[in-house]
C-alpha cells in the first residue's frame, strides 16, 4: 500500500483531522500538519487501532442497549433420579404460590409456573422428566437457564442423576443441586457431596463453585434458600429480554383437547405476544384465539416469561417448537410450507450421508469445525466403565496422541452402567455423539431409534476393541487416505461415431490392461483433457470386464464425446493406504 497523507487517512476512515491528530499524539507518532505523509506501517497502526476502537464502542452500546431492557425471570427446570422428589418439591413450590393468593384461587395447568419472592419471581417448568428437557432443547429452544437436580439425601447419585447432569450441561444450563429429603433420619448429605466431587463438582464449602443446598420437599425446609439460590444466579447472570421485540416464544406441551381443540402451553421468551397475532411453530402456524394465565385469567397479551395456554393452533405443534410471530396468515401459509419442504429434504439427504463408523463421525465433526468428539459410554458394571473411561483419559491427555488428533478432544458426556436408551440416543442426537457400549446390548426400539435419527450406536464384547475404536480414531487411522493406482494404457487409434453423436474409440491397449469398472482420463500430448467413468468397453460386438495389453477393444466414455486420434486413455482406481 502506498504512503498516504494525514487528512487523506482521515477521511478514509471518517474522522476530522483534529482527531486523528489527537490520535497519532497518543501513539507518539511524529508529524509537522495535517498534511505530513504517514509511514505505511504507521497508517496500519491507526487503521487497528480505530477499528479495536469501534468493535470496543460497539460493545459497550450494546451492553448499555442491553441494560436498559427490563430483566425477566430466570427460568427453572428440575430433573433428578426417580423417586428423589422432583414431584414434591414442584407441589410444594405450587402450593406455596397458592397460599400467598386468596385461598382456593383457581389454577391452570399452563406448563410452567411463577413463585412470586420479594427478592423476585422464578419461573418454573411444570412438565414431566427431563426427557421432555432434552426434546425441547433439540429442537433448538434453549429454555431453562437453570436446572435443579435433585438427589435424595438418604439414596445419593443415581443414574438418571448423571443423565440429568449430563442433559443439563449438554444445555449449558446452570446447576443447582437440592439435596432432599433432609428430614429423613437416614440422609446422609456428605456421603452425596462425596460423590459430587467424584465428579468434579465441588461444592462451595469445600472452595469449589458447585452449589448445594439441603431441603426438605416435604416439610419445605431449605426450600426458601433454594429460591435465593435461584435468584441469586439470576441477578448474576442478568437474564434480560425485551418486551417491544419481535414476539418469540417455545411450546412447552400441546395436547388435543376434546372442548377447546389444540392446546398448545408456550412460554414467551422475547417480546409480546397478543390476541388475534398471527403465529408459526415449526410446521404448524395458527392465529392466536385466546390466552390463559396460570392463575386461570383471559389474557390480552403475555410478554417475556409469560407461560400461557394458547387456543388457535390450525395442528398440534411440538414440544420445543419455538413460536414465532408472523404478519398476516399468507406469510405463516408460506414460511410453515417451506419448513415442511426443507425438513423432508433434509432428511433425504440424512438417509444418505448417516455416520456409520468413527471415522465418518470424526470427519463430519471436523467439517462442521466442531473440535470435539462427544461419547456417551455404556457398559456392564461401573468396574469396565472406569477401566474404558480411565484409558481414554489417558488416550486424550497422551502428547503423542495429541498430536495426530490435532485440536480434538475427547469428550464423554454420560457414562453409564446399563444397556444405552433412547434417551441416550436423544442426547448424542442433539450433542452430536456417538454411543458406545460395552458388554450390554441396546433394545431393538433403541437401536432403531439410533438408526432413525442417525446416532451411531456399537456395541463391544471386548473392552480393547472399544478402546481400539476410539484409539484409531484419535490416531486418524480409520481416516483412510487413497491414492491412485494406473492399471493400463490404451491408444486411441480410431473414431466411430454412433447415431445420436456419441463417440467410441477403437483402442490399442499399450500398457497393463483395461478394466470396466475402473475409473479412466484421457490424456492429449501428455494433458489430462477430462476424467470421469467408462461407458462401455468391448471387445468385438461382447461386452467386456477388462482387455490385456496387445489386444484391441473399443471404449465409450460417460460424457466424453471428442476424442482424437492419439489419444490416450489411462485407466486407474483409488486404493486405500495402510496407515
Ligand atoms: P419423583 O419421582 O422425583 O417425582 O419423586 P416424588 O416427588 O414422587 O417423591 C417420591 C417419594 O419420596 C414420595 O413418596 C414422596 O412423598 C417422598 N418424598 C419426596 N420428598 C421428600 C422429602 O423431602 N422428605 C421425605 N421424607 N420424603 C419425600
Amino acid at each position: 500500500m502506498a504512503k498516504i497523507r494525514i487528512y487523506q487517512l482521515a477521511k478514509e476512515l471518517g474522522m476530522t483531522n483534529e482527531e486523528l491528530l489527537e490520535l497519532l499524539d497518543q501513539m507518539g507518532v511524529a508529524y509537522k500538519s495535517h498534511a505530513s505523509t504517514l509511514s505505511e506501517e504507521d497508517a496500519e497502526a491507526v487503521r487497528e487501532l480505530v477499528k479495536e476502537q469501534r468493535g470496543l464502542q460497539e460493545k459497550l452500546a450494546e451492553e448499555e442497549r442491553r441494560k436498559a431492557l427490563p430483566r425477566r425471570p430466570p427460568v427453572v427446570v428440575i430433573m433428578g433420579h426417580v423417586d428423589h422428589g422432583k414431584t414434591t418439591l414442584l407441589d410444594y413450590l405450587r402450593k406455596s404460590r397458592i397460599a400467598e393468593k386468596e385461598a382456593g384461587g383457581i389454577t391452570q395447568h399452563v406448563g410452567a409456573f411463577e413463585v412470586k419472592t420479594p427478592q423476585g419471581t422464578v419461573v418454573f417448568i411444570d412438565t414431566p422428566g427431563h426427557e421432555a428437557f432434552t426434546t425441547i432443547r433439540q429442537r433448538g429452544a434453549k429454555v431453562a437457564d437453570i436446572a435443579v437436580i435433585v438427589i435424595a439425601a438418604d439414596d445419593g447419585i443415581m443414574p438418571q442423576t448423571d443423565e440429568a447432569i449430563a442433559h443439563a450441561k449438554a444445555a449449558g444450563a446452570k446447576i443447582i443441586f437440592a439435596l432432599n429429603k433432609m428430614d429423613l433420619p437416614q440422609a446422609d448429605p456428605d456421603r452425596v457431596k462425596r460423590q459430587l466431587m467424584e465428579r468434579g463438582f465441588v461444592p462451595e464449602e469445600y472452595g469449589g463453585d458447585a452449589i448445594v443446598v439441603p431441603i426438605s420437599a416435604k416439610t419445605g425446609q431449605g426450600v426458601q434458600d433454594l429460591l435465593e439460590m435461584i435468584l441469586l444466579i439470576a441477578e448474576l447472570e442478568d437474564y434480560r429480554a425485551d418486551p417491544n421485540a419481535e414476539p418469540k416464544g417455545v411450546v412447552l406441551e400441546s395436547k388435543l383437547d376434546k372442548q377447546a381443540g389444540i392446546i398448545a402451553n408456550m412460554l414467551v421468551q422475547e417480546g409480546t405476544f397478543r390476541v388475534g397475532d398471527y403465529v408459526v411453530a415449526g410446521e404448524v402456524y395458527g392465529r392466536i384465539r385466546a390466552m390463559t394465565d396460570a392463575d386461570g385469567n383471559q389474557r390480552k397479551e403475555a410478554g417475556p416469561g409469560s407461560a400461557v395456554q394458547v387456543l388457535g393452533f390450525q395442528e398440534l405443534p411440538h414440544a420445543g417448537d419455538v413460536v414465532e410471530w408472523v404478519p398476516d396468515l399468507e406469510a405463516a401459509k408460506e414460511i410453515t410450507e417451506e419448513r415442511k419442504e426443507e425438513r423432508k429434504a433434509r432428511e433425504e439427504a440424512e438417509k444418505e450421508r448417516r455416520p456409520r463408523t468413527m471415522a465418518d463421525l470424526l470427519r463430519a465433526l471436523q467439517e462442521e469445525g466442531q473440535k470435539e468428539v462427544n461419547l456417551i459410554l455404556r457398559a456392564d458394571t461401573q468396574g469396565s466403565l472406569e477401566a474404558i473411561q480411565h484409558i481414554l483419559a489417558k488416550e486424550s491427555t497422551d502428547a503423542s496422541h495429541r498430536e495426530q488428533l490435532g485440536e480434538v478432544k475427547i469428550n464423554v458426556l454420560l457414562a453409564q452402567v446399563g444397556a444405552p436408551t433412547e434417551s441416550d440416543v436423544l442426547l448424542a442426537q442433539t450433542a452430536n455423539a456417538a454411543i458406545l457400549a460395552f458388554g450390554v446390548n441396546p433394545s431393538g426400539a433403541v437401536k432403531k431409534a439410533a438408526e432413525s435419527k442417525g446416532v451411531l450406536l456399537k456395541t463391544f464384547r471386548i473392552i480393547y476393541d472399544l478402546i481400539d475404536e476410539v484409539r484409531s480414531m484419535v490416531k486418524g487411522q480409520r481416516e483412510p487416505k487413497f491414492k491412485e493406482e494406473v492399471l493400463g494404457r490404451a491408444e486411441v487409434r480410431a473414431i466411430f461415431r454412433l447415431p445420436g453423436g456419441k463417440q467410441v474409440a477403437g483402442c490399442m491397449v499399450i500398457q497393463g490392461k483395461v478394466v470396466r469398472s475402473a475409473e479412466v482420463r484421457v490424456l492429449r500430448k501428455g494433458e489430462e483433457i477430462w476424467k470421469g467413468k467408462m461407458a462401455s468397453l468391448k471387445r468385438f460386438k461382447e461386452d467386456v470386464r477388462e482387455v490385456a495389453q496387445g489386444y484391441e477393444c473399443g471404449i465409450g466414455l460417460e460424457g466424453f464425446d471428442d476424442f482424437q486420434e492419439g489419444d490416450i486413455i489411462e485407466v486407474f482406481q483409488m486404493v486405500e493406504v495402510p496407515a
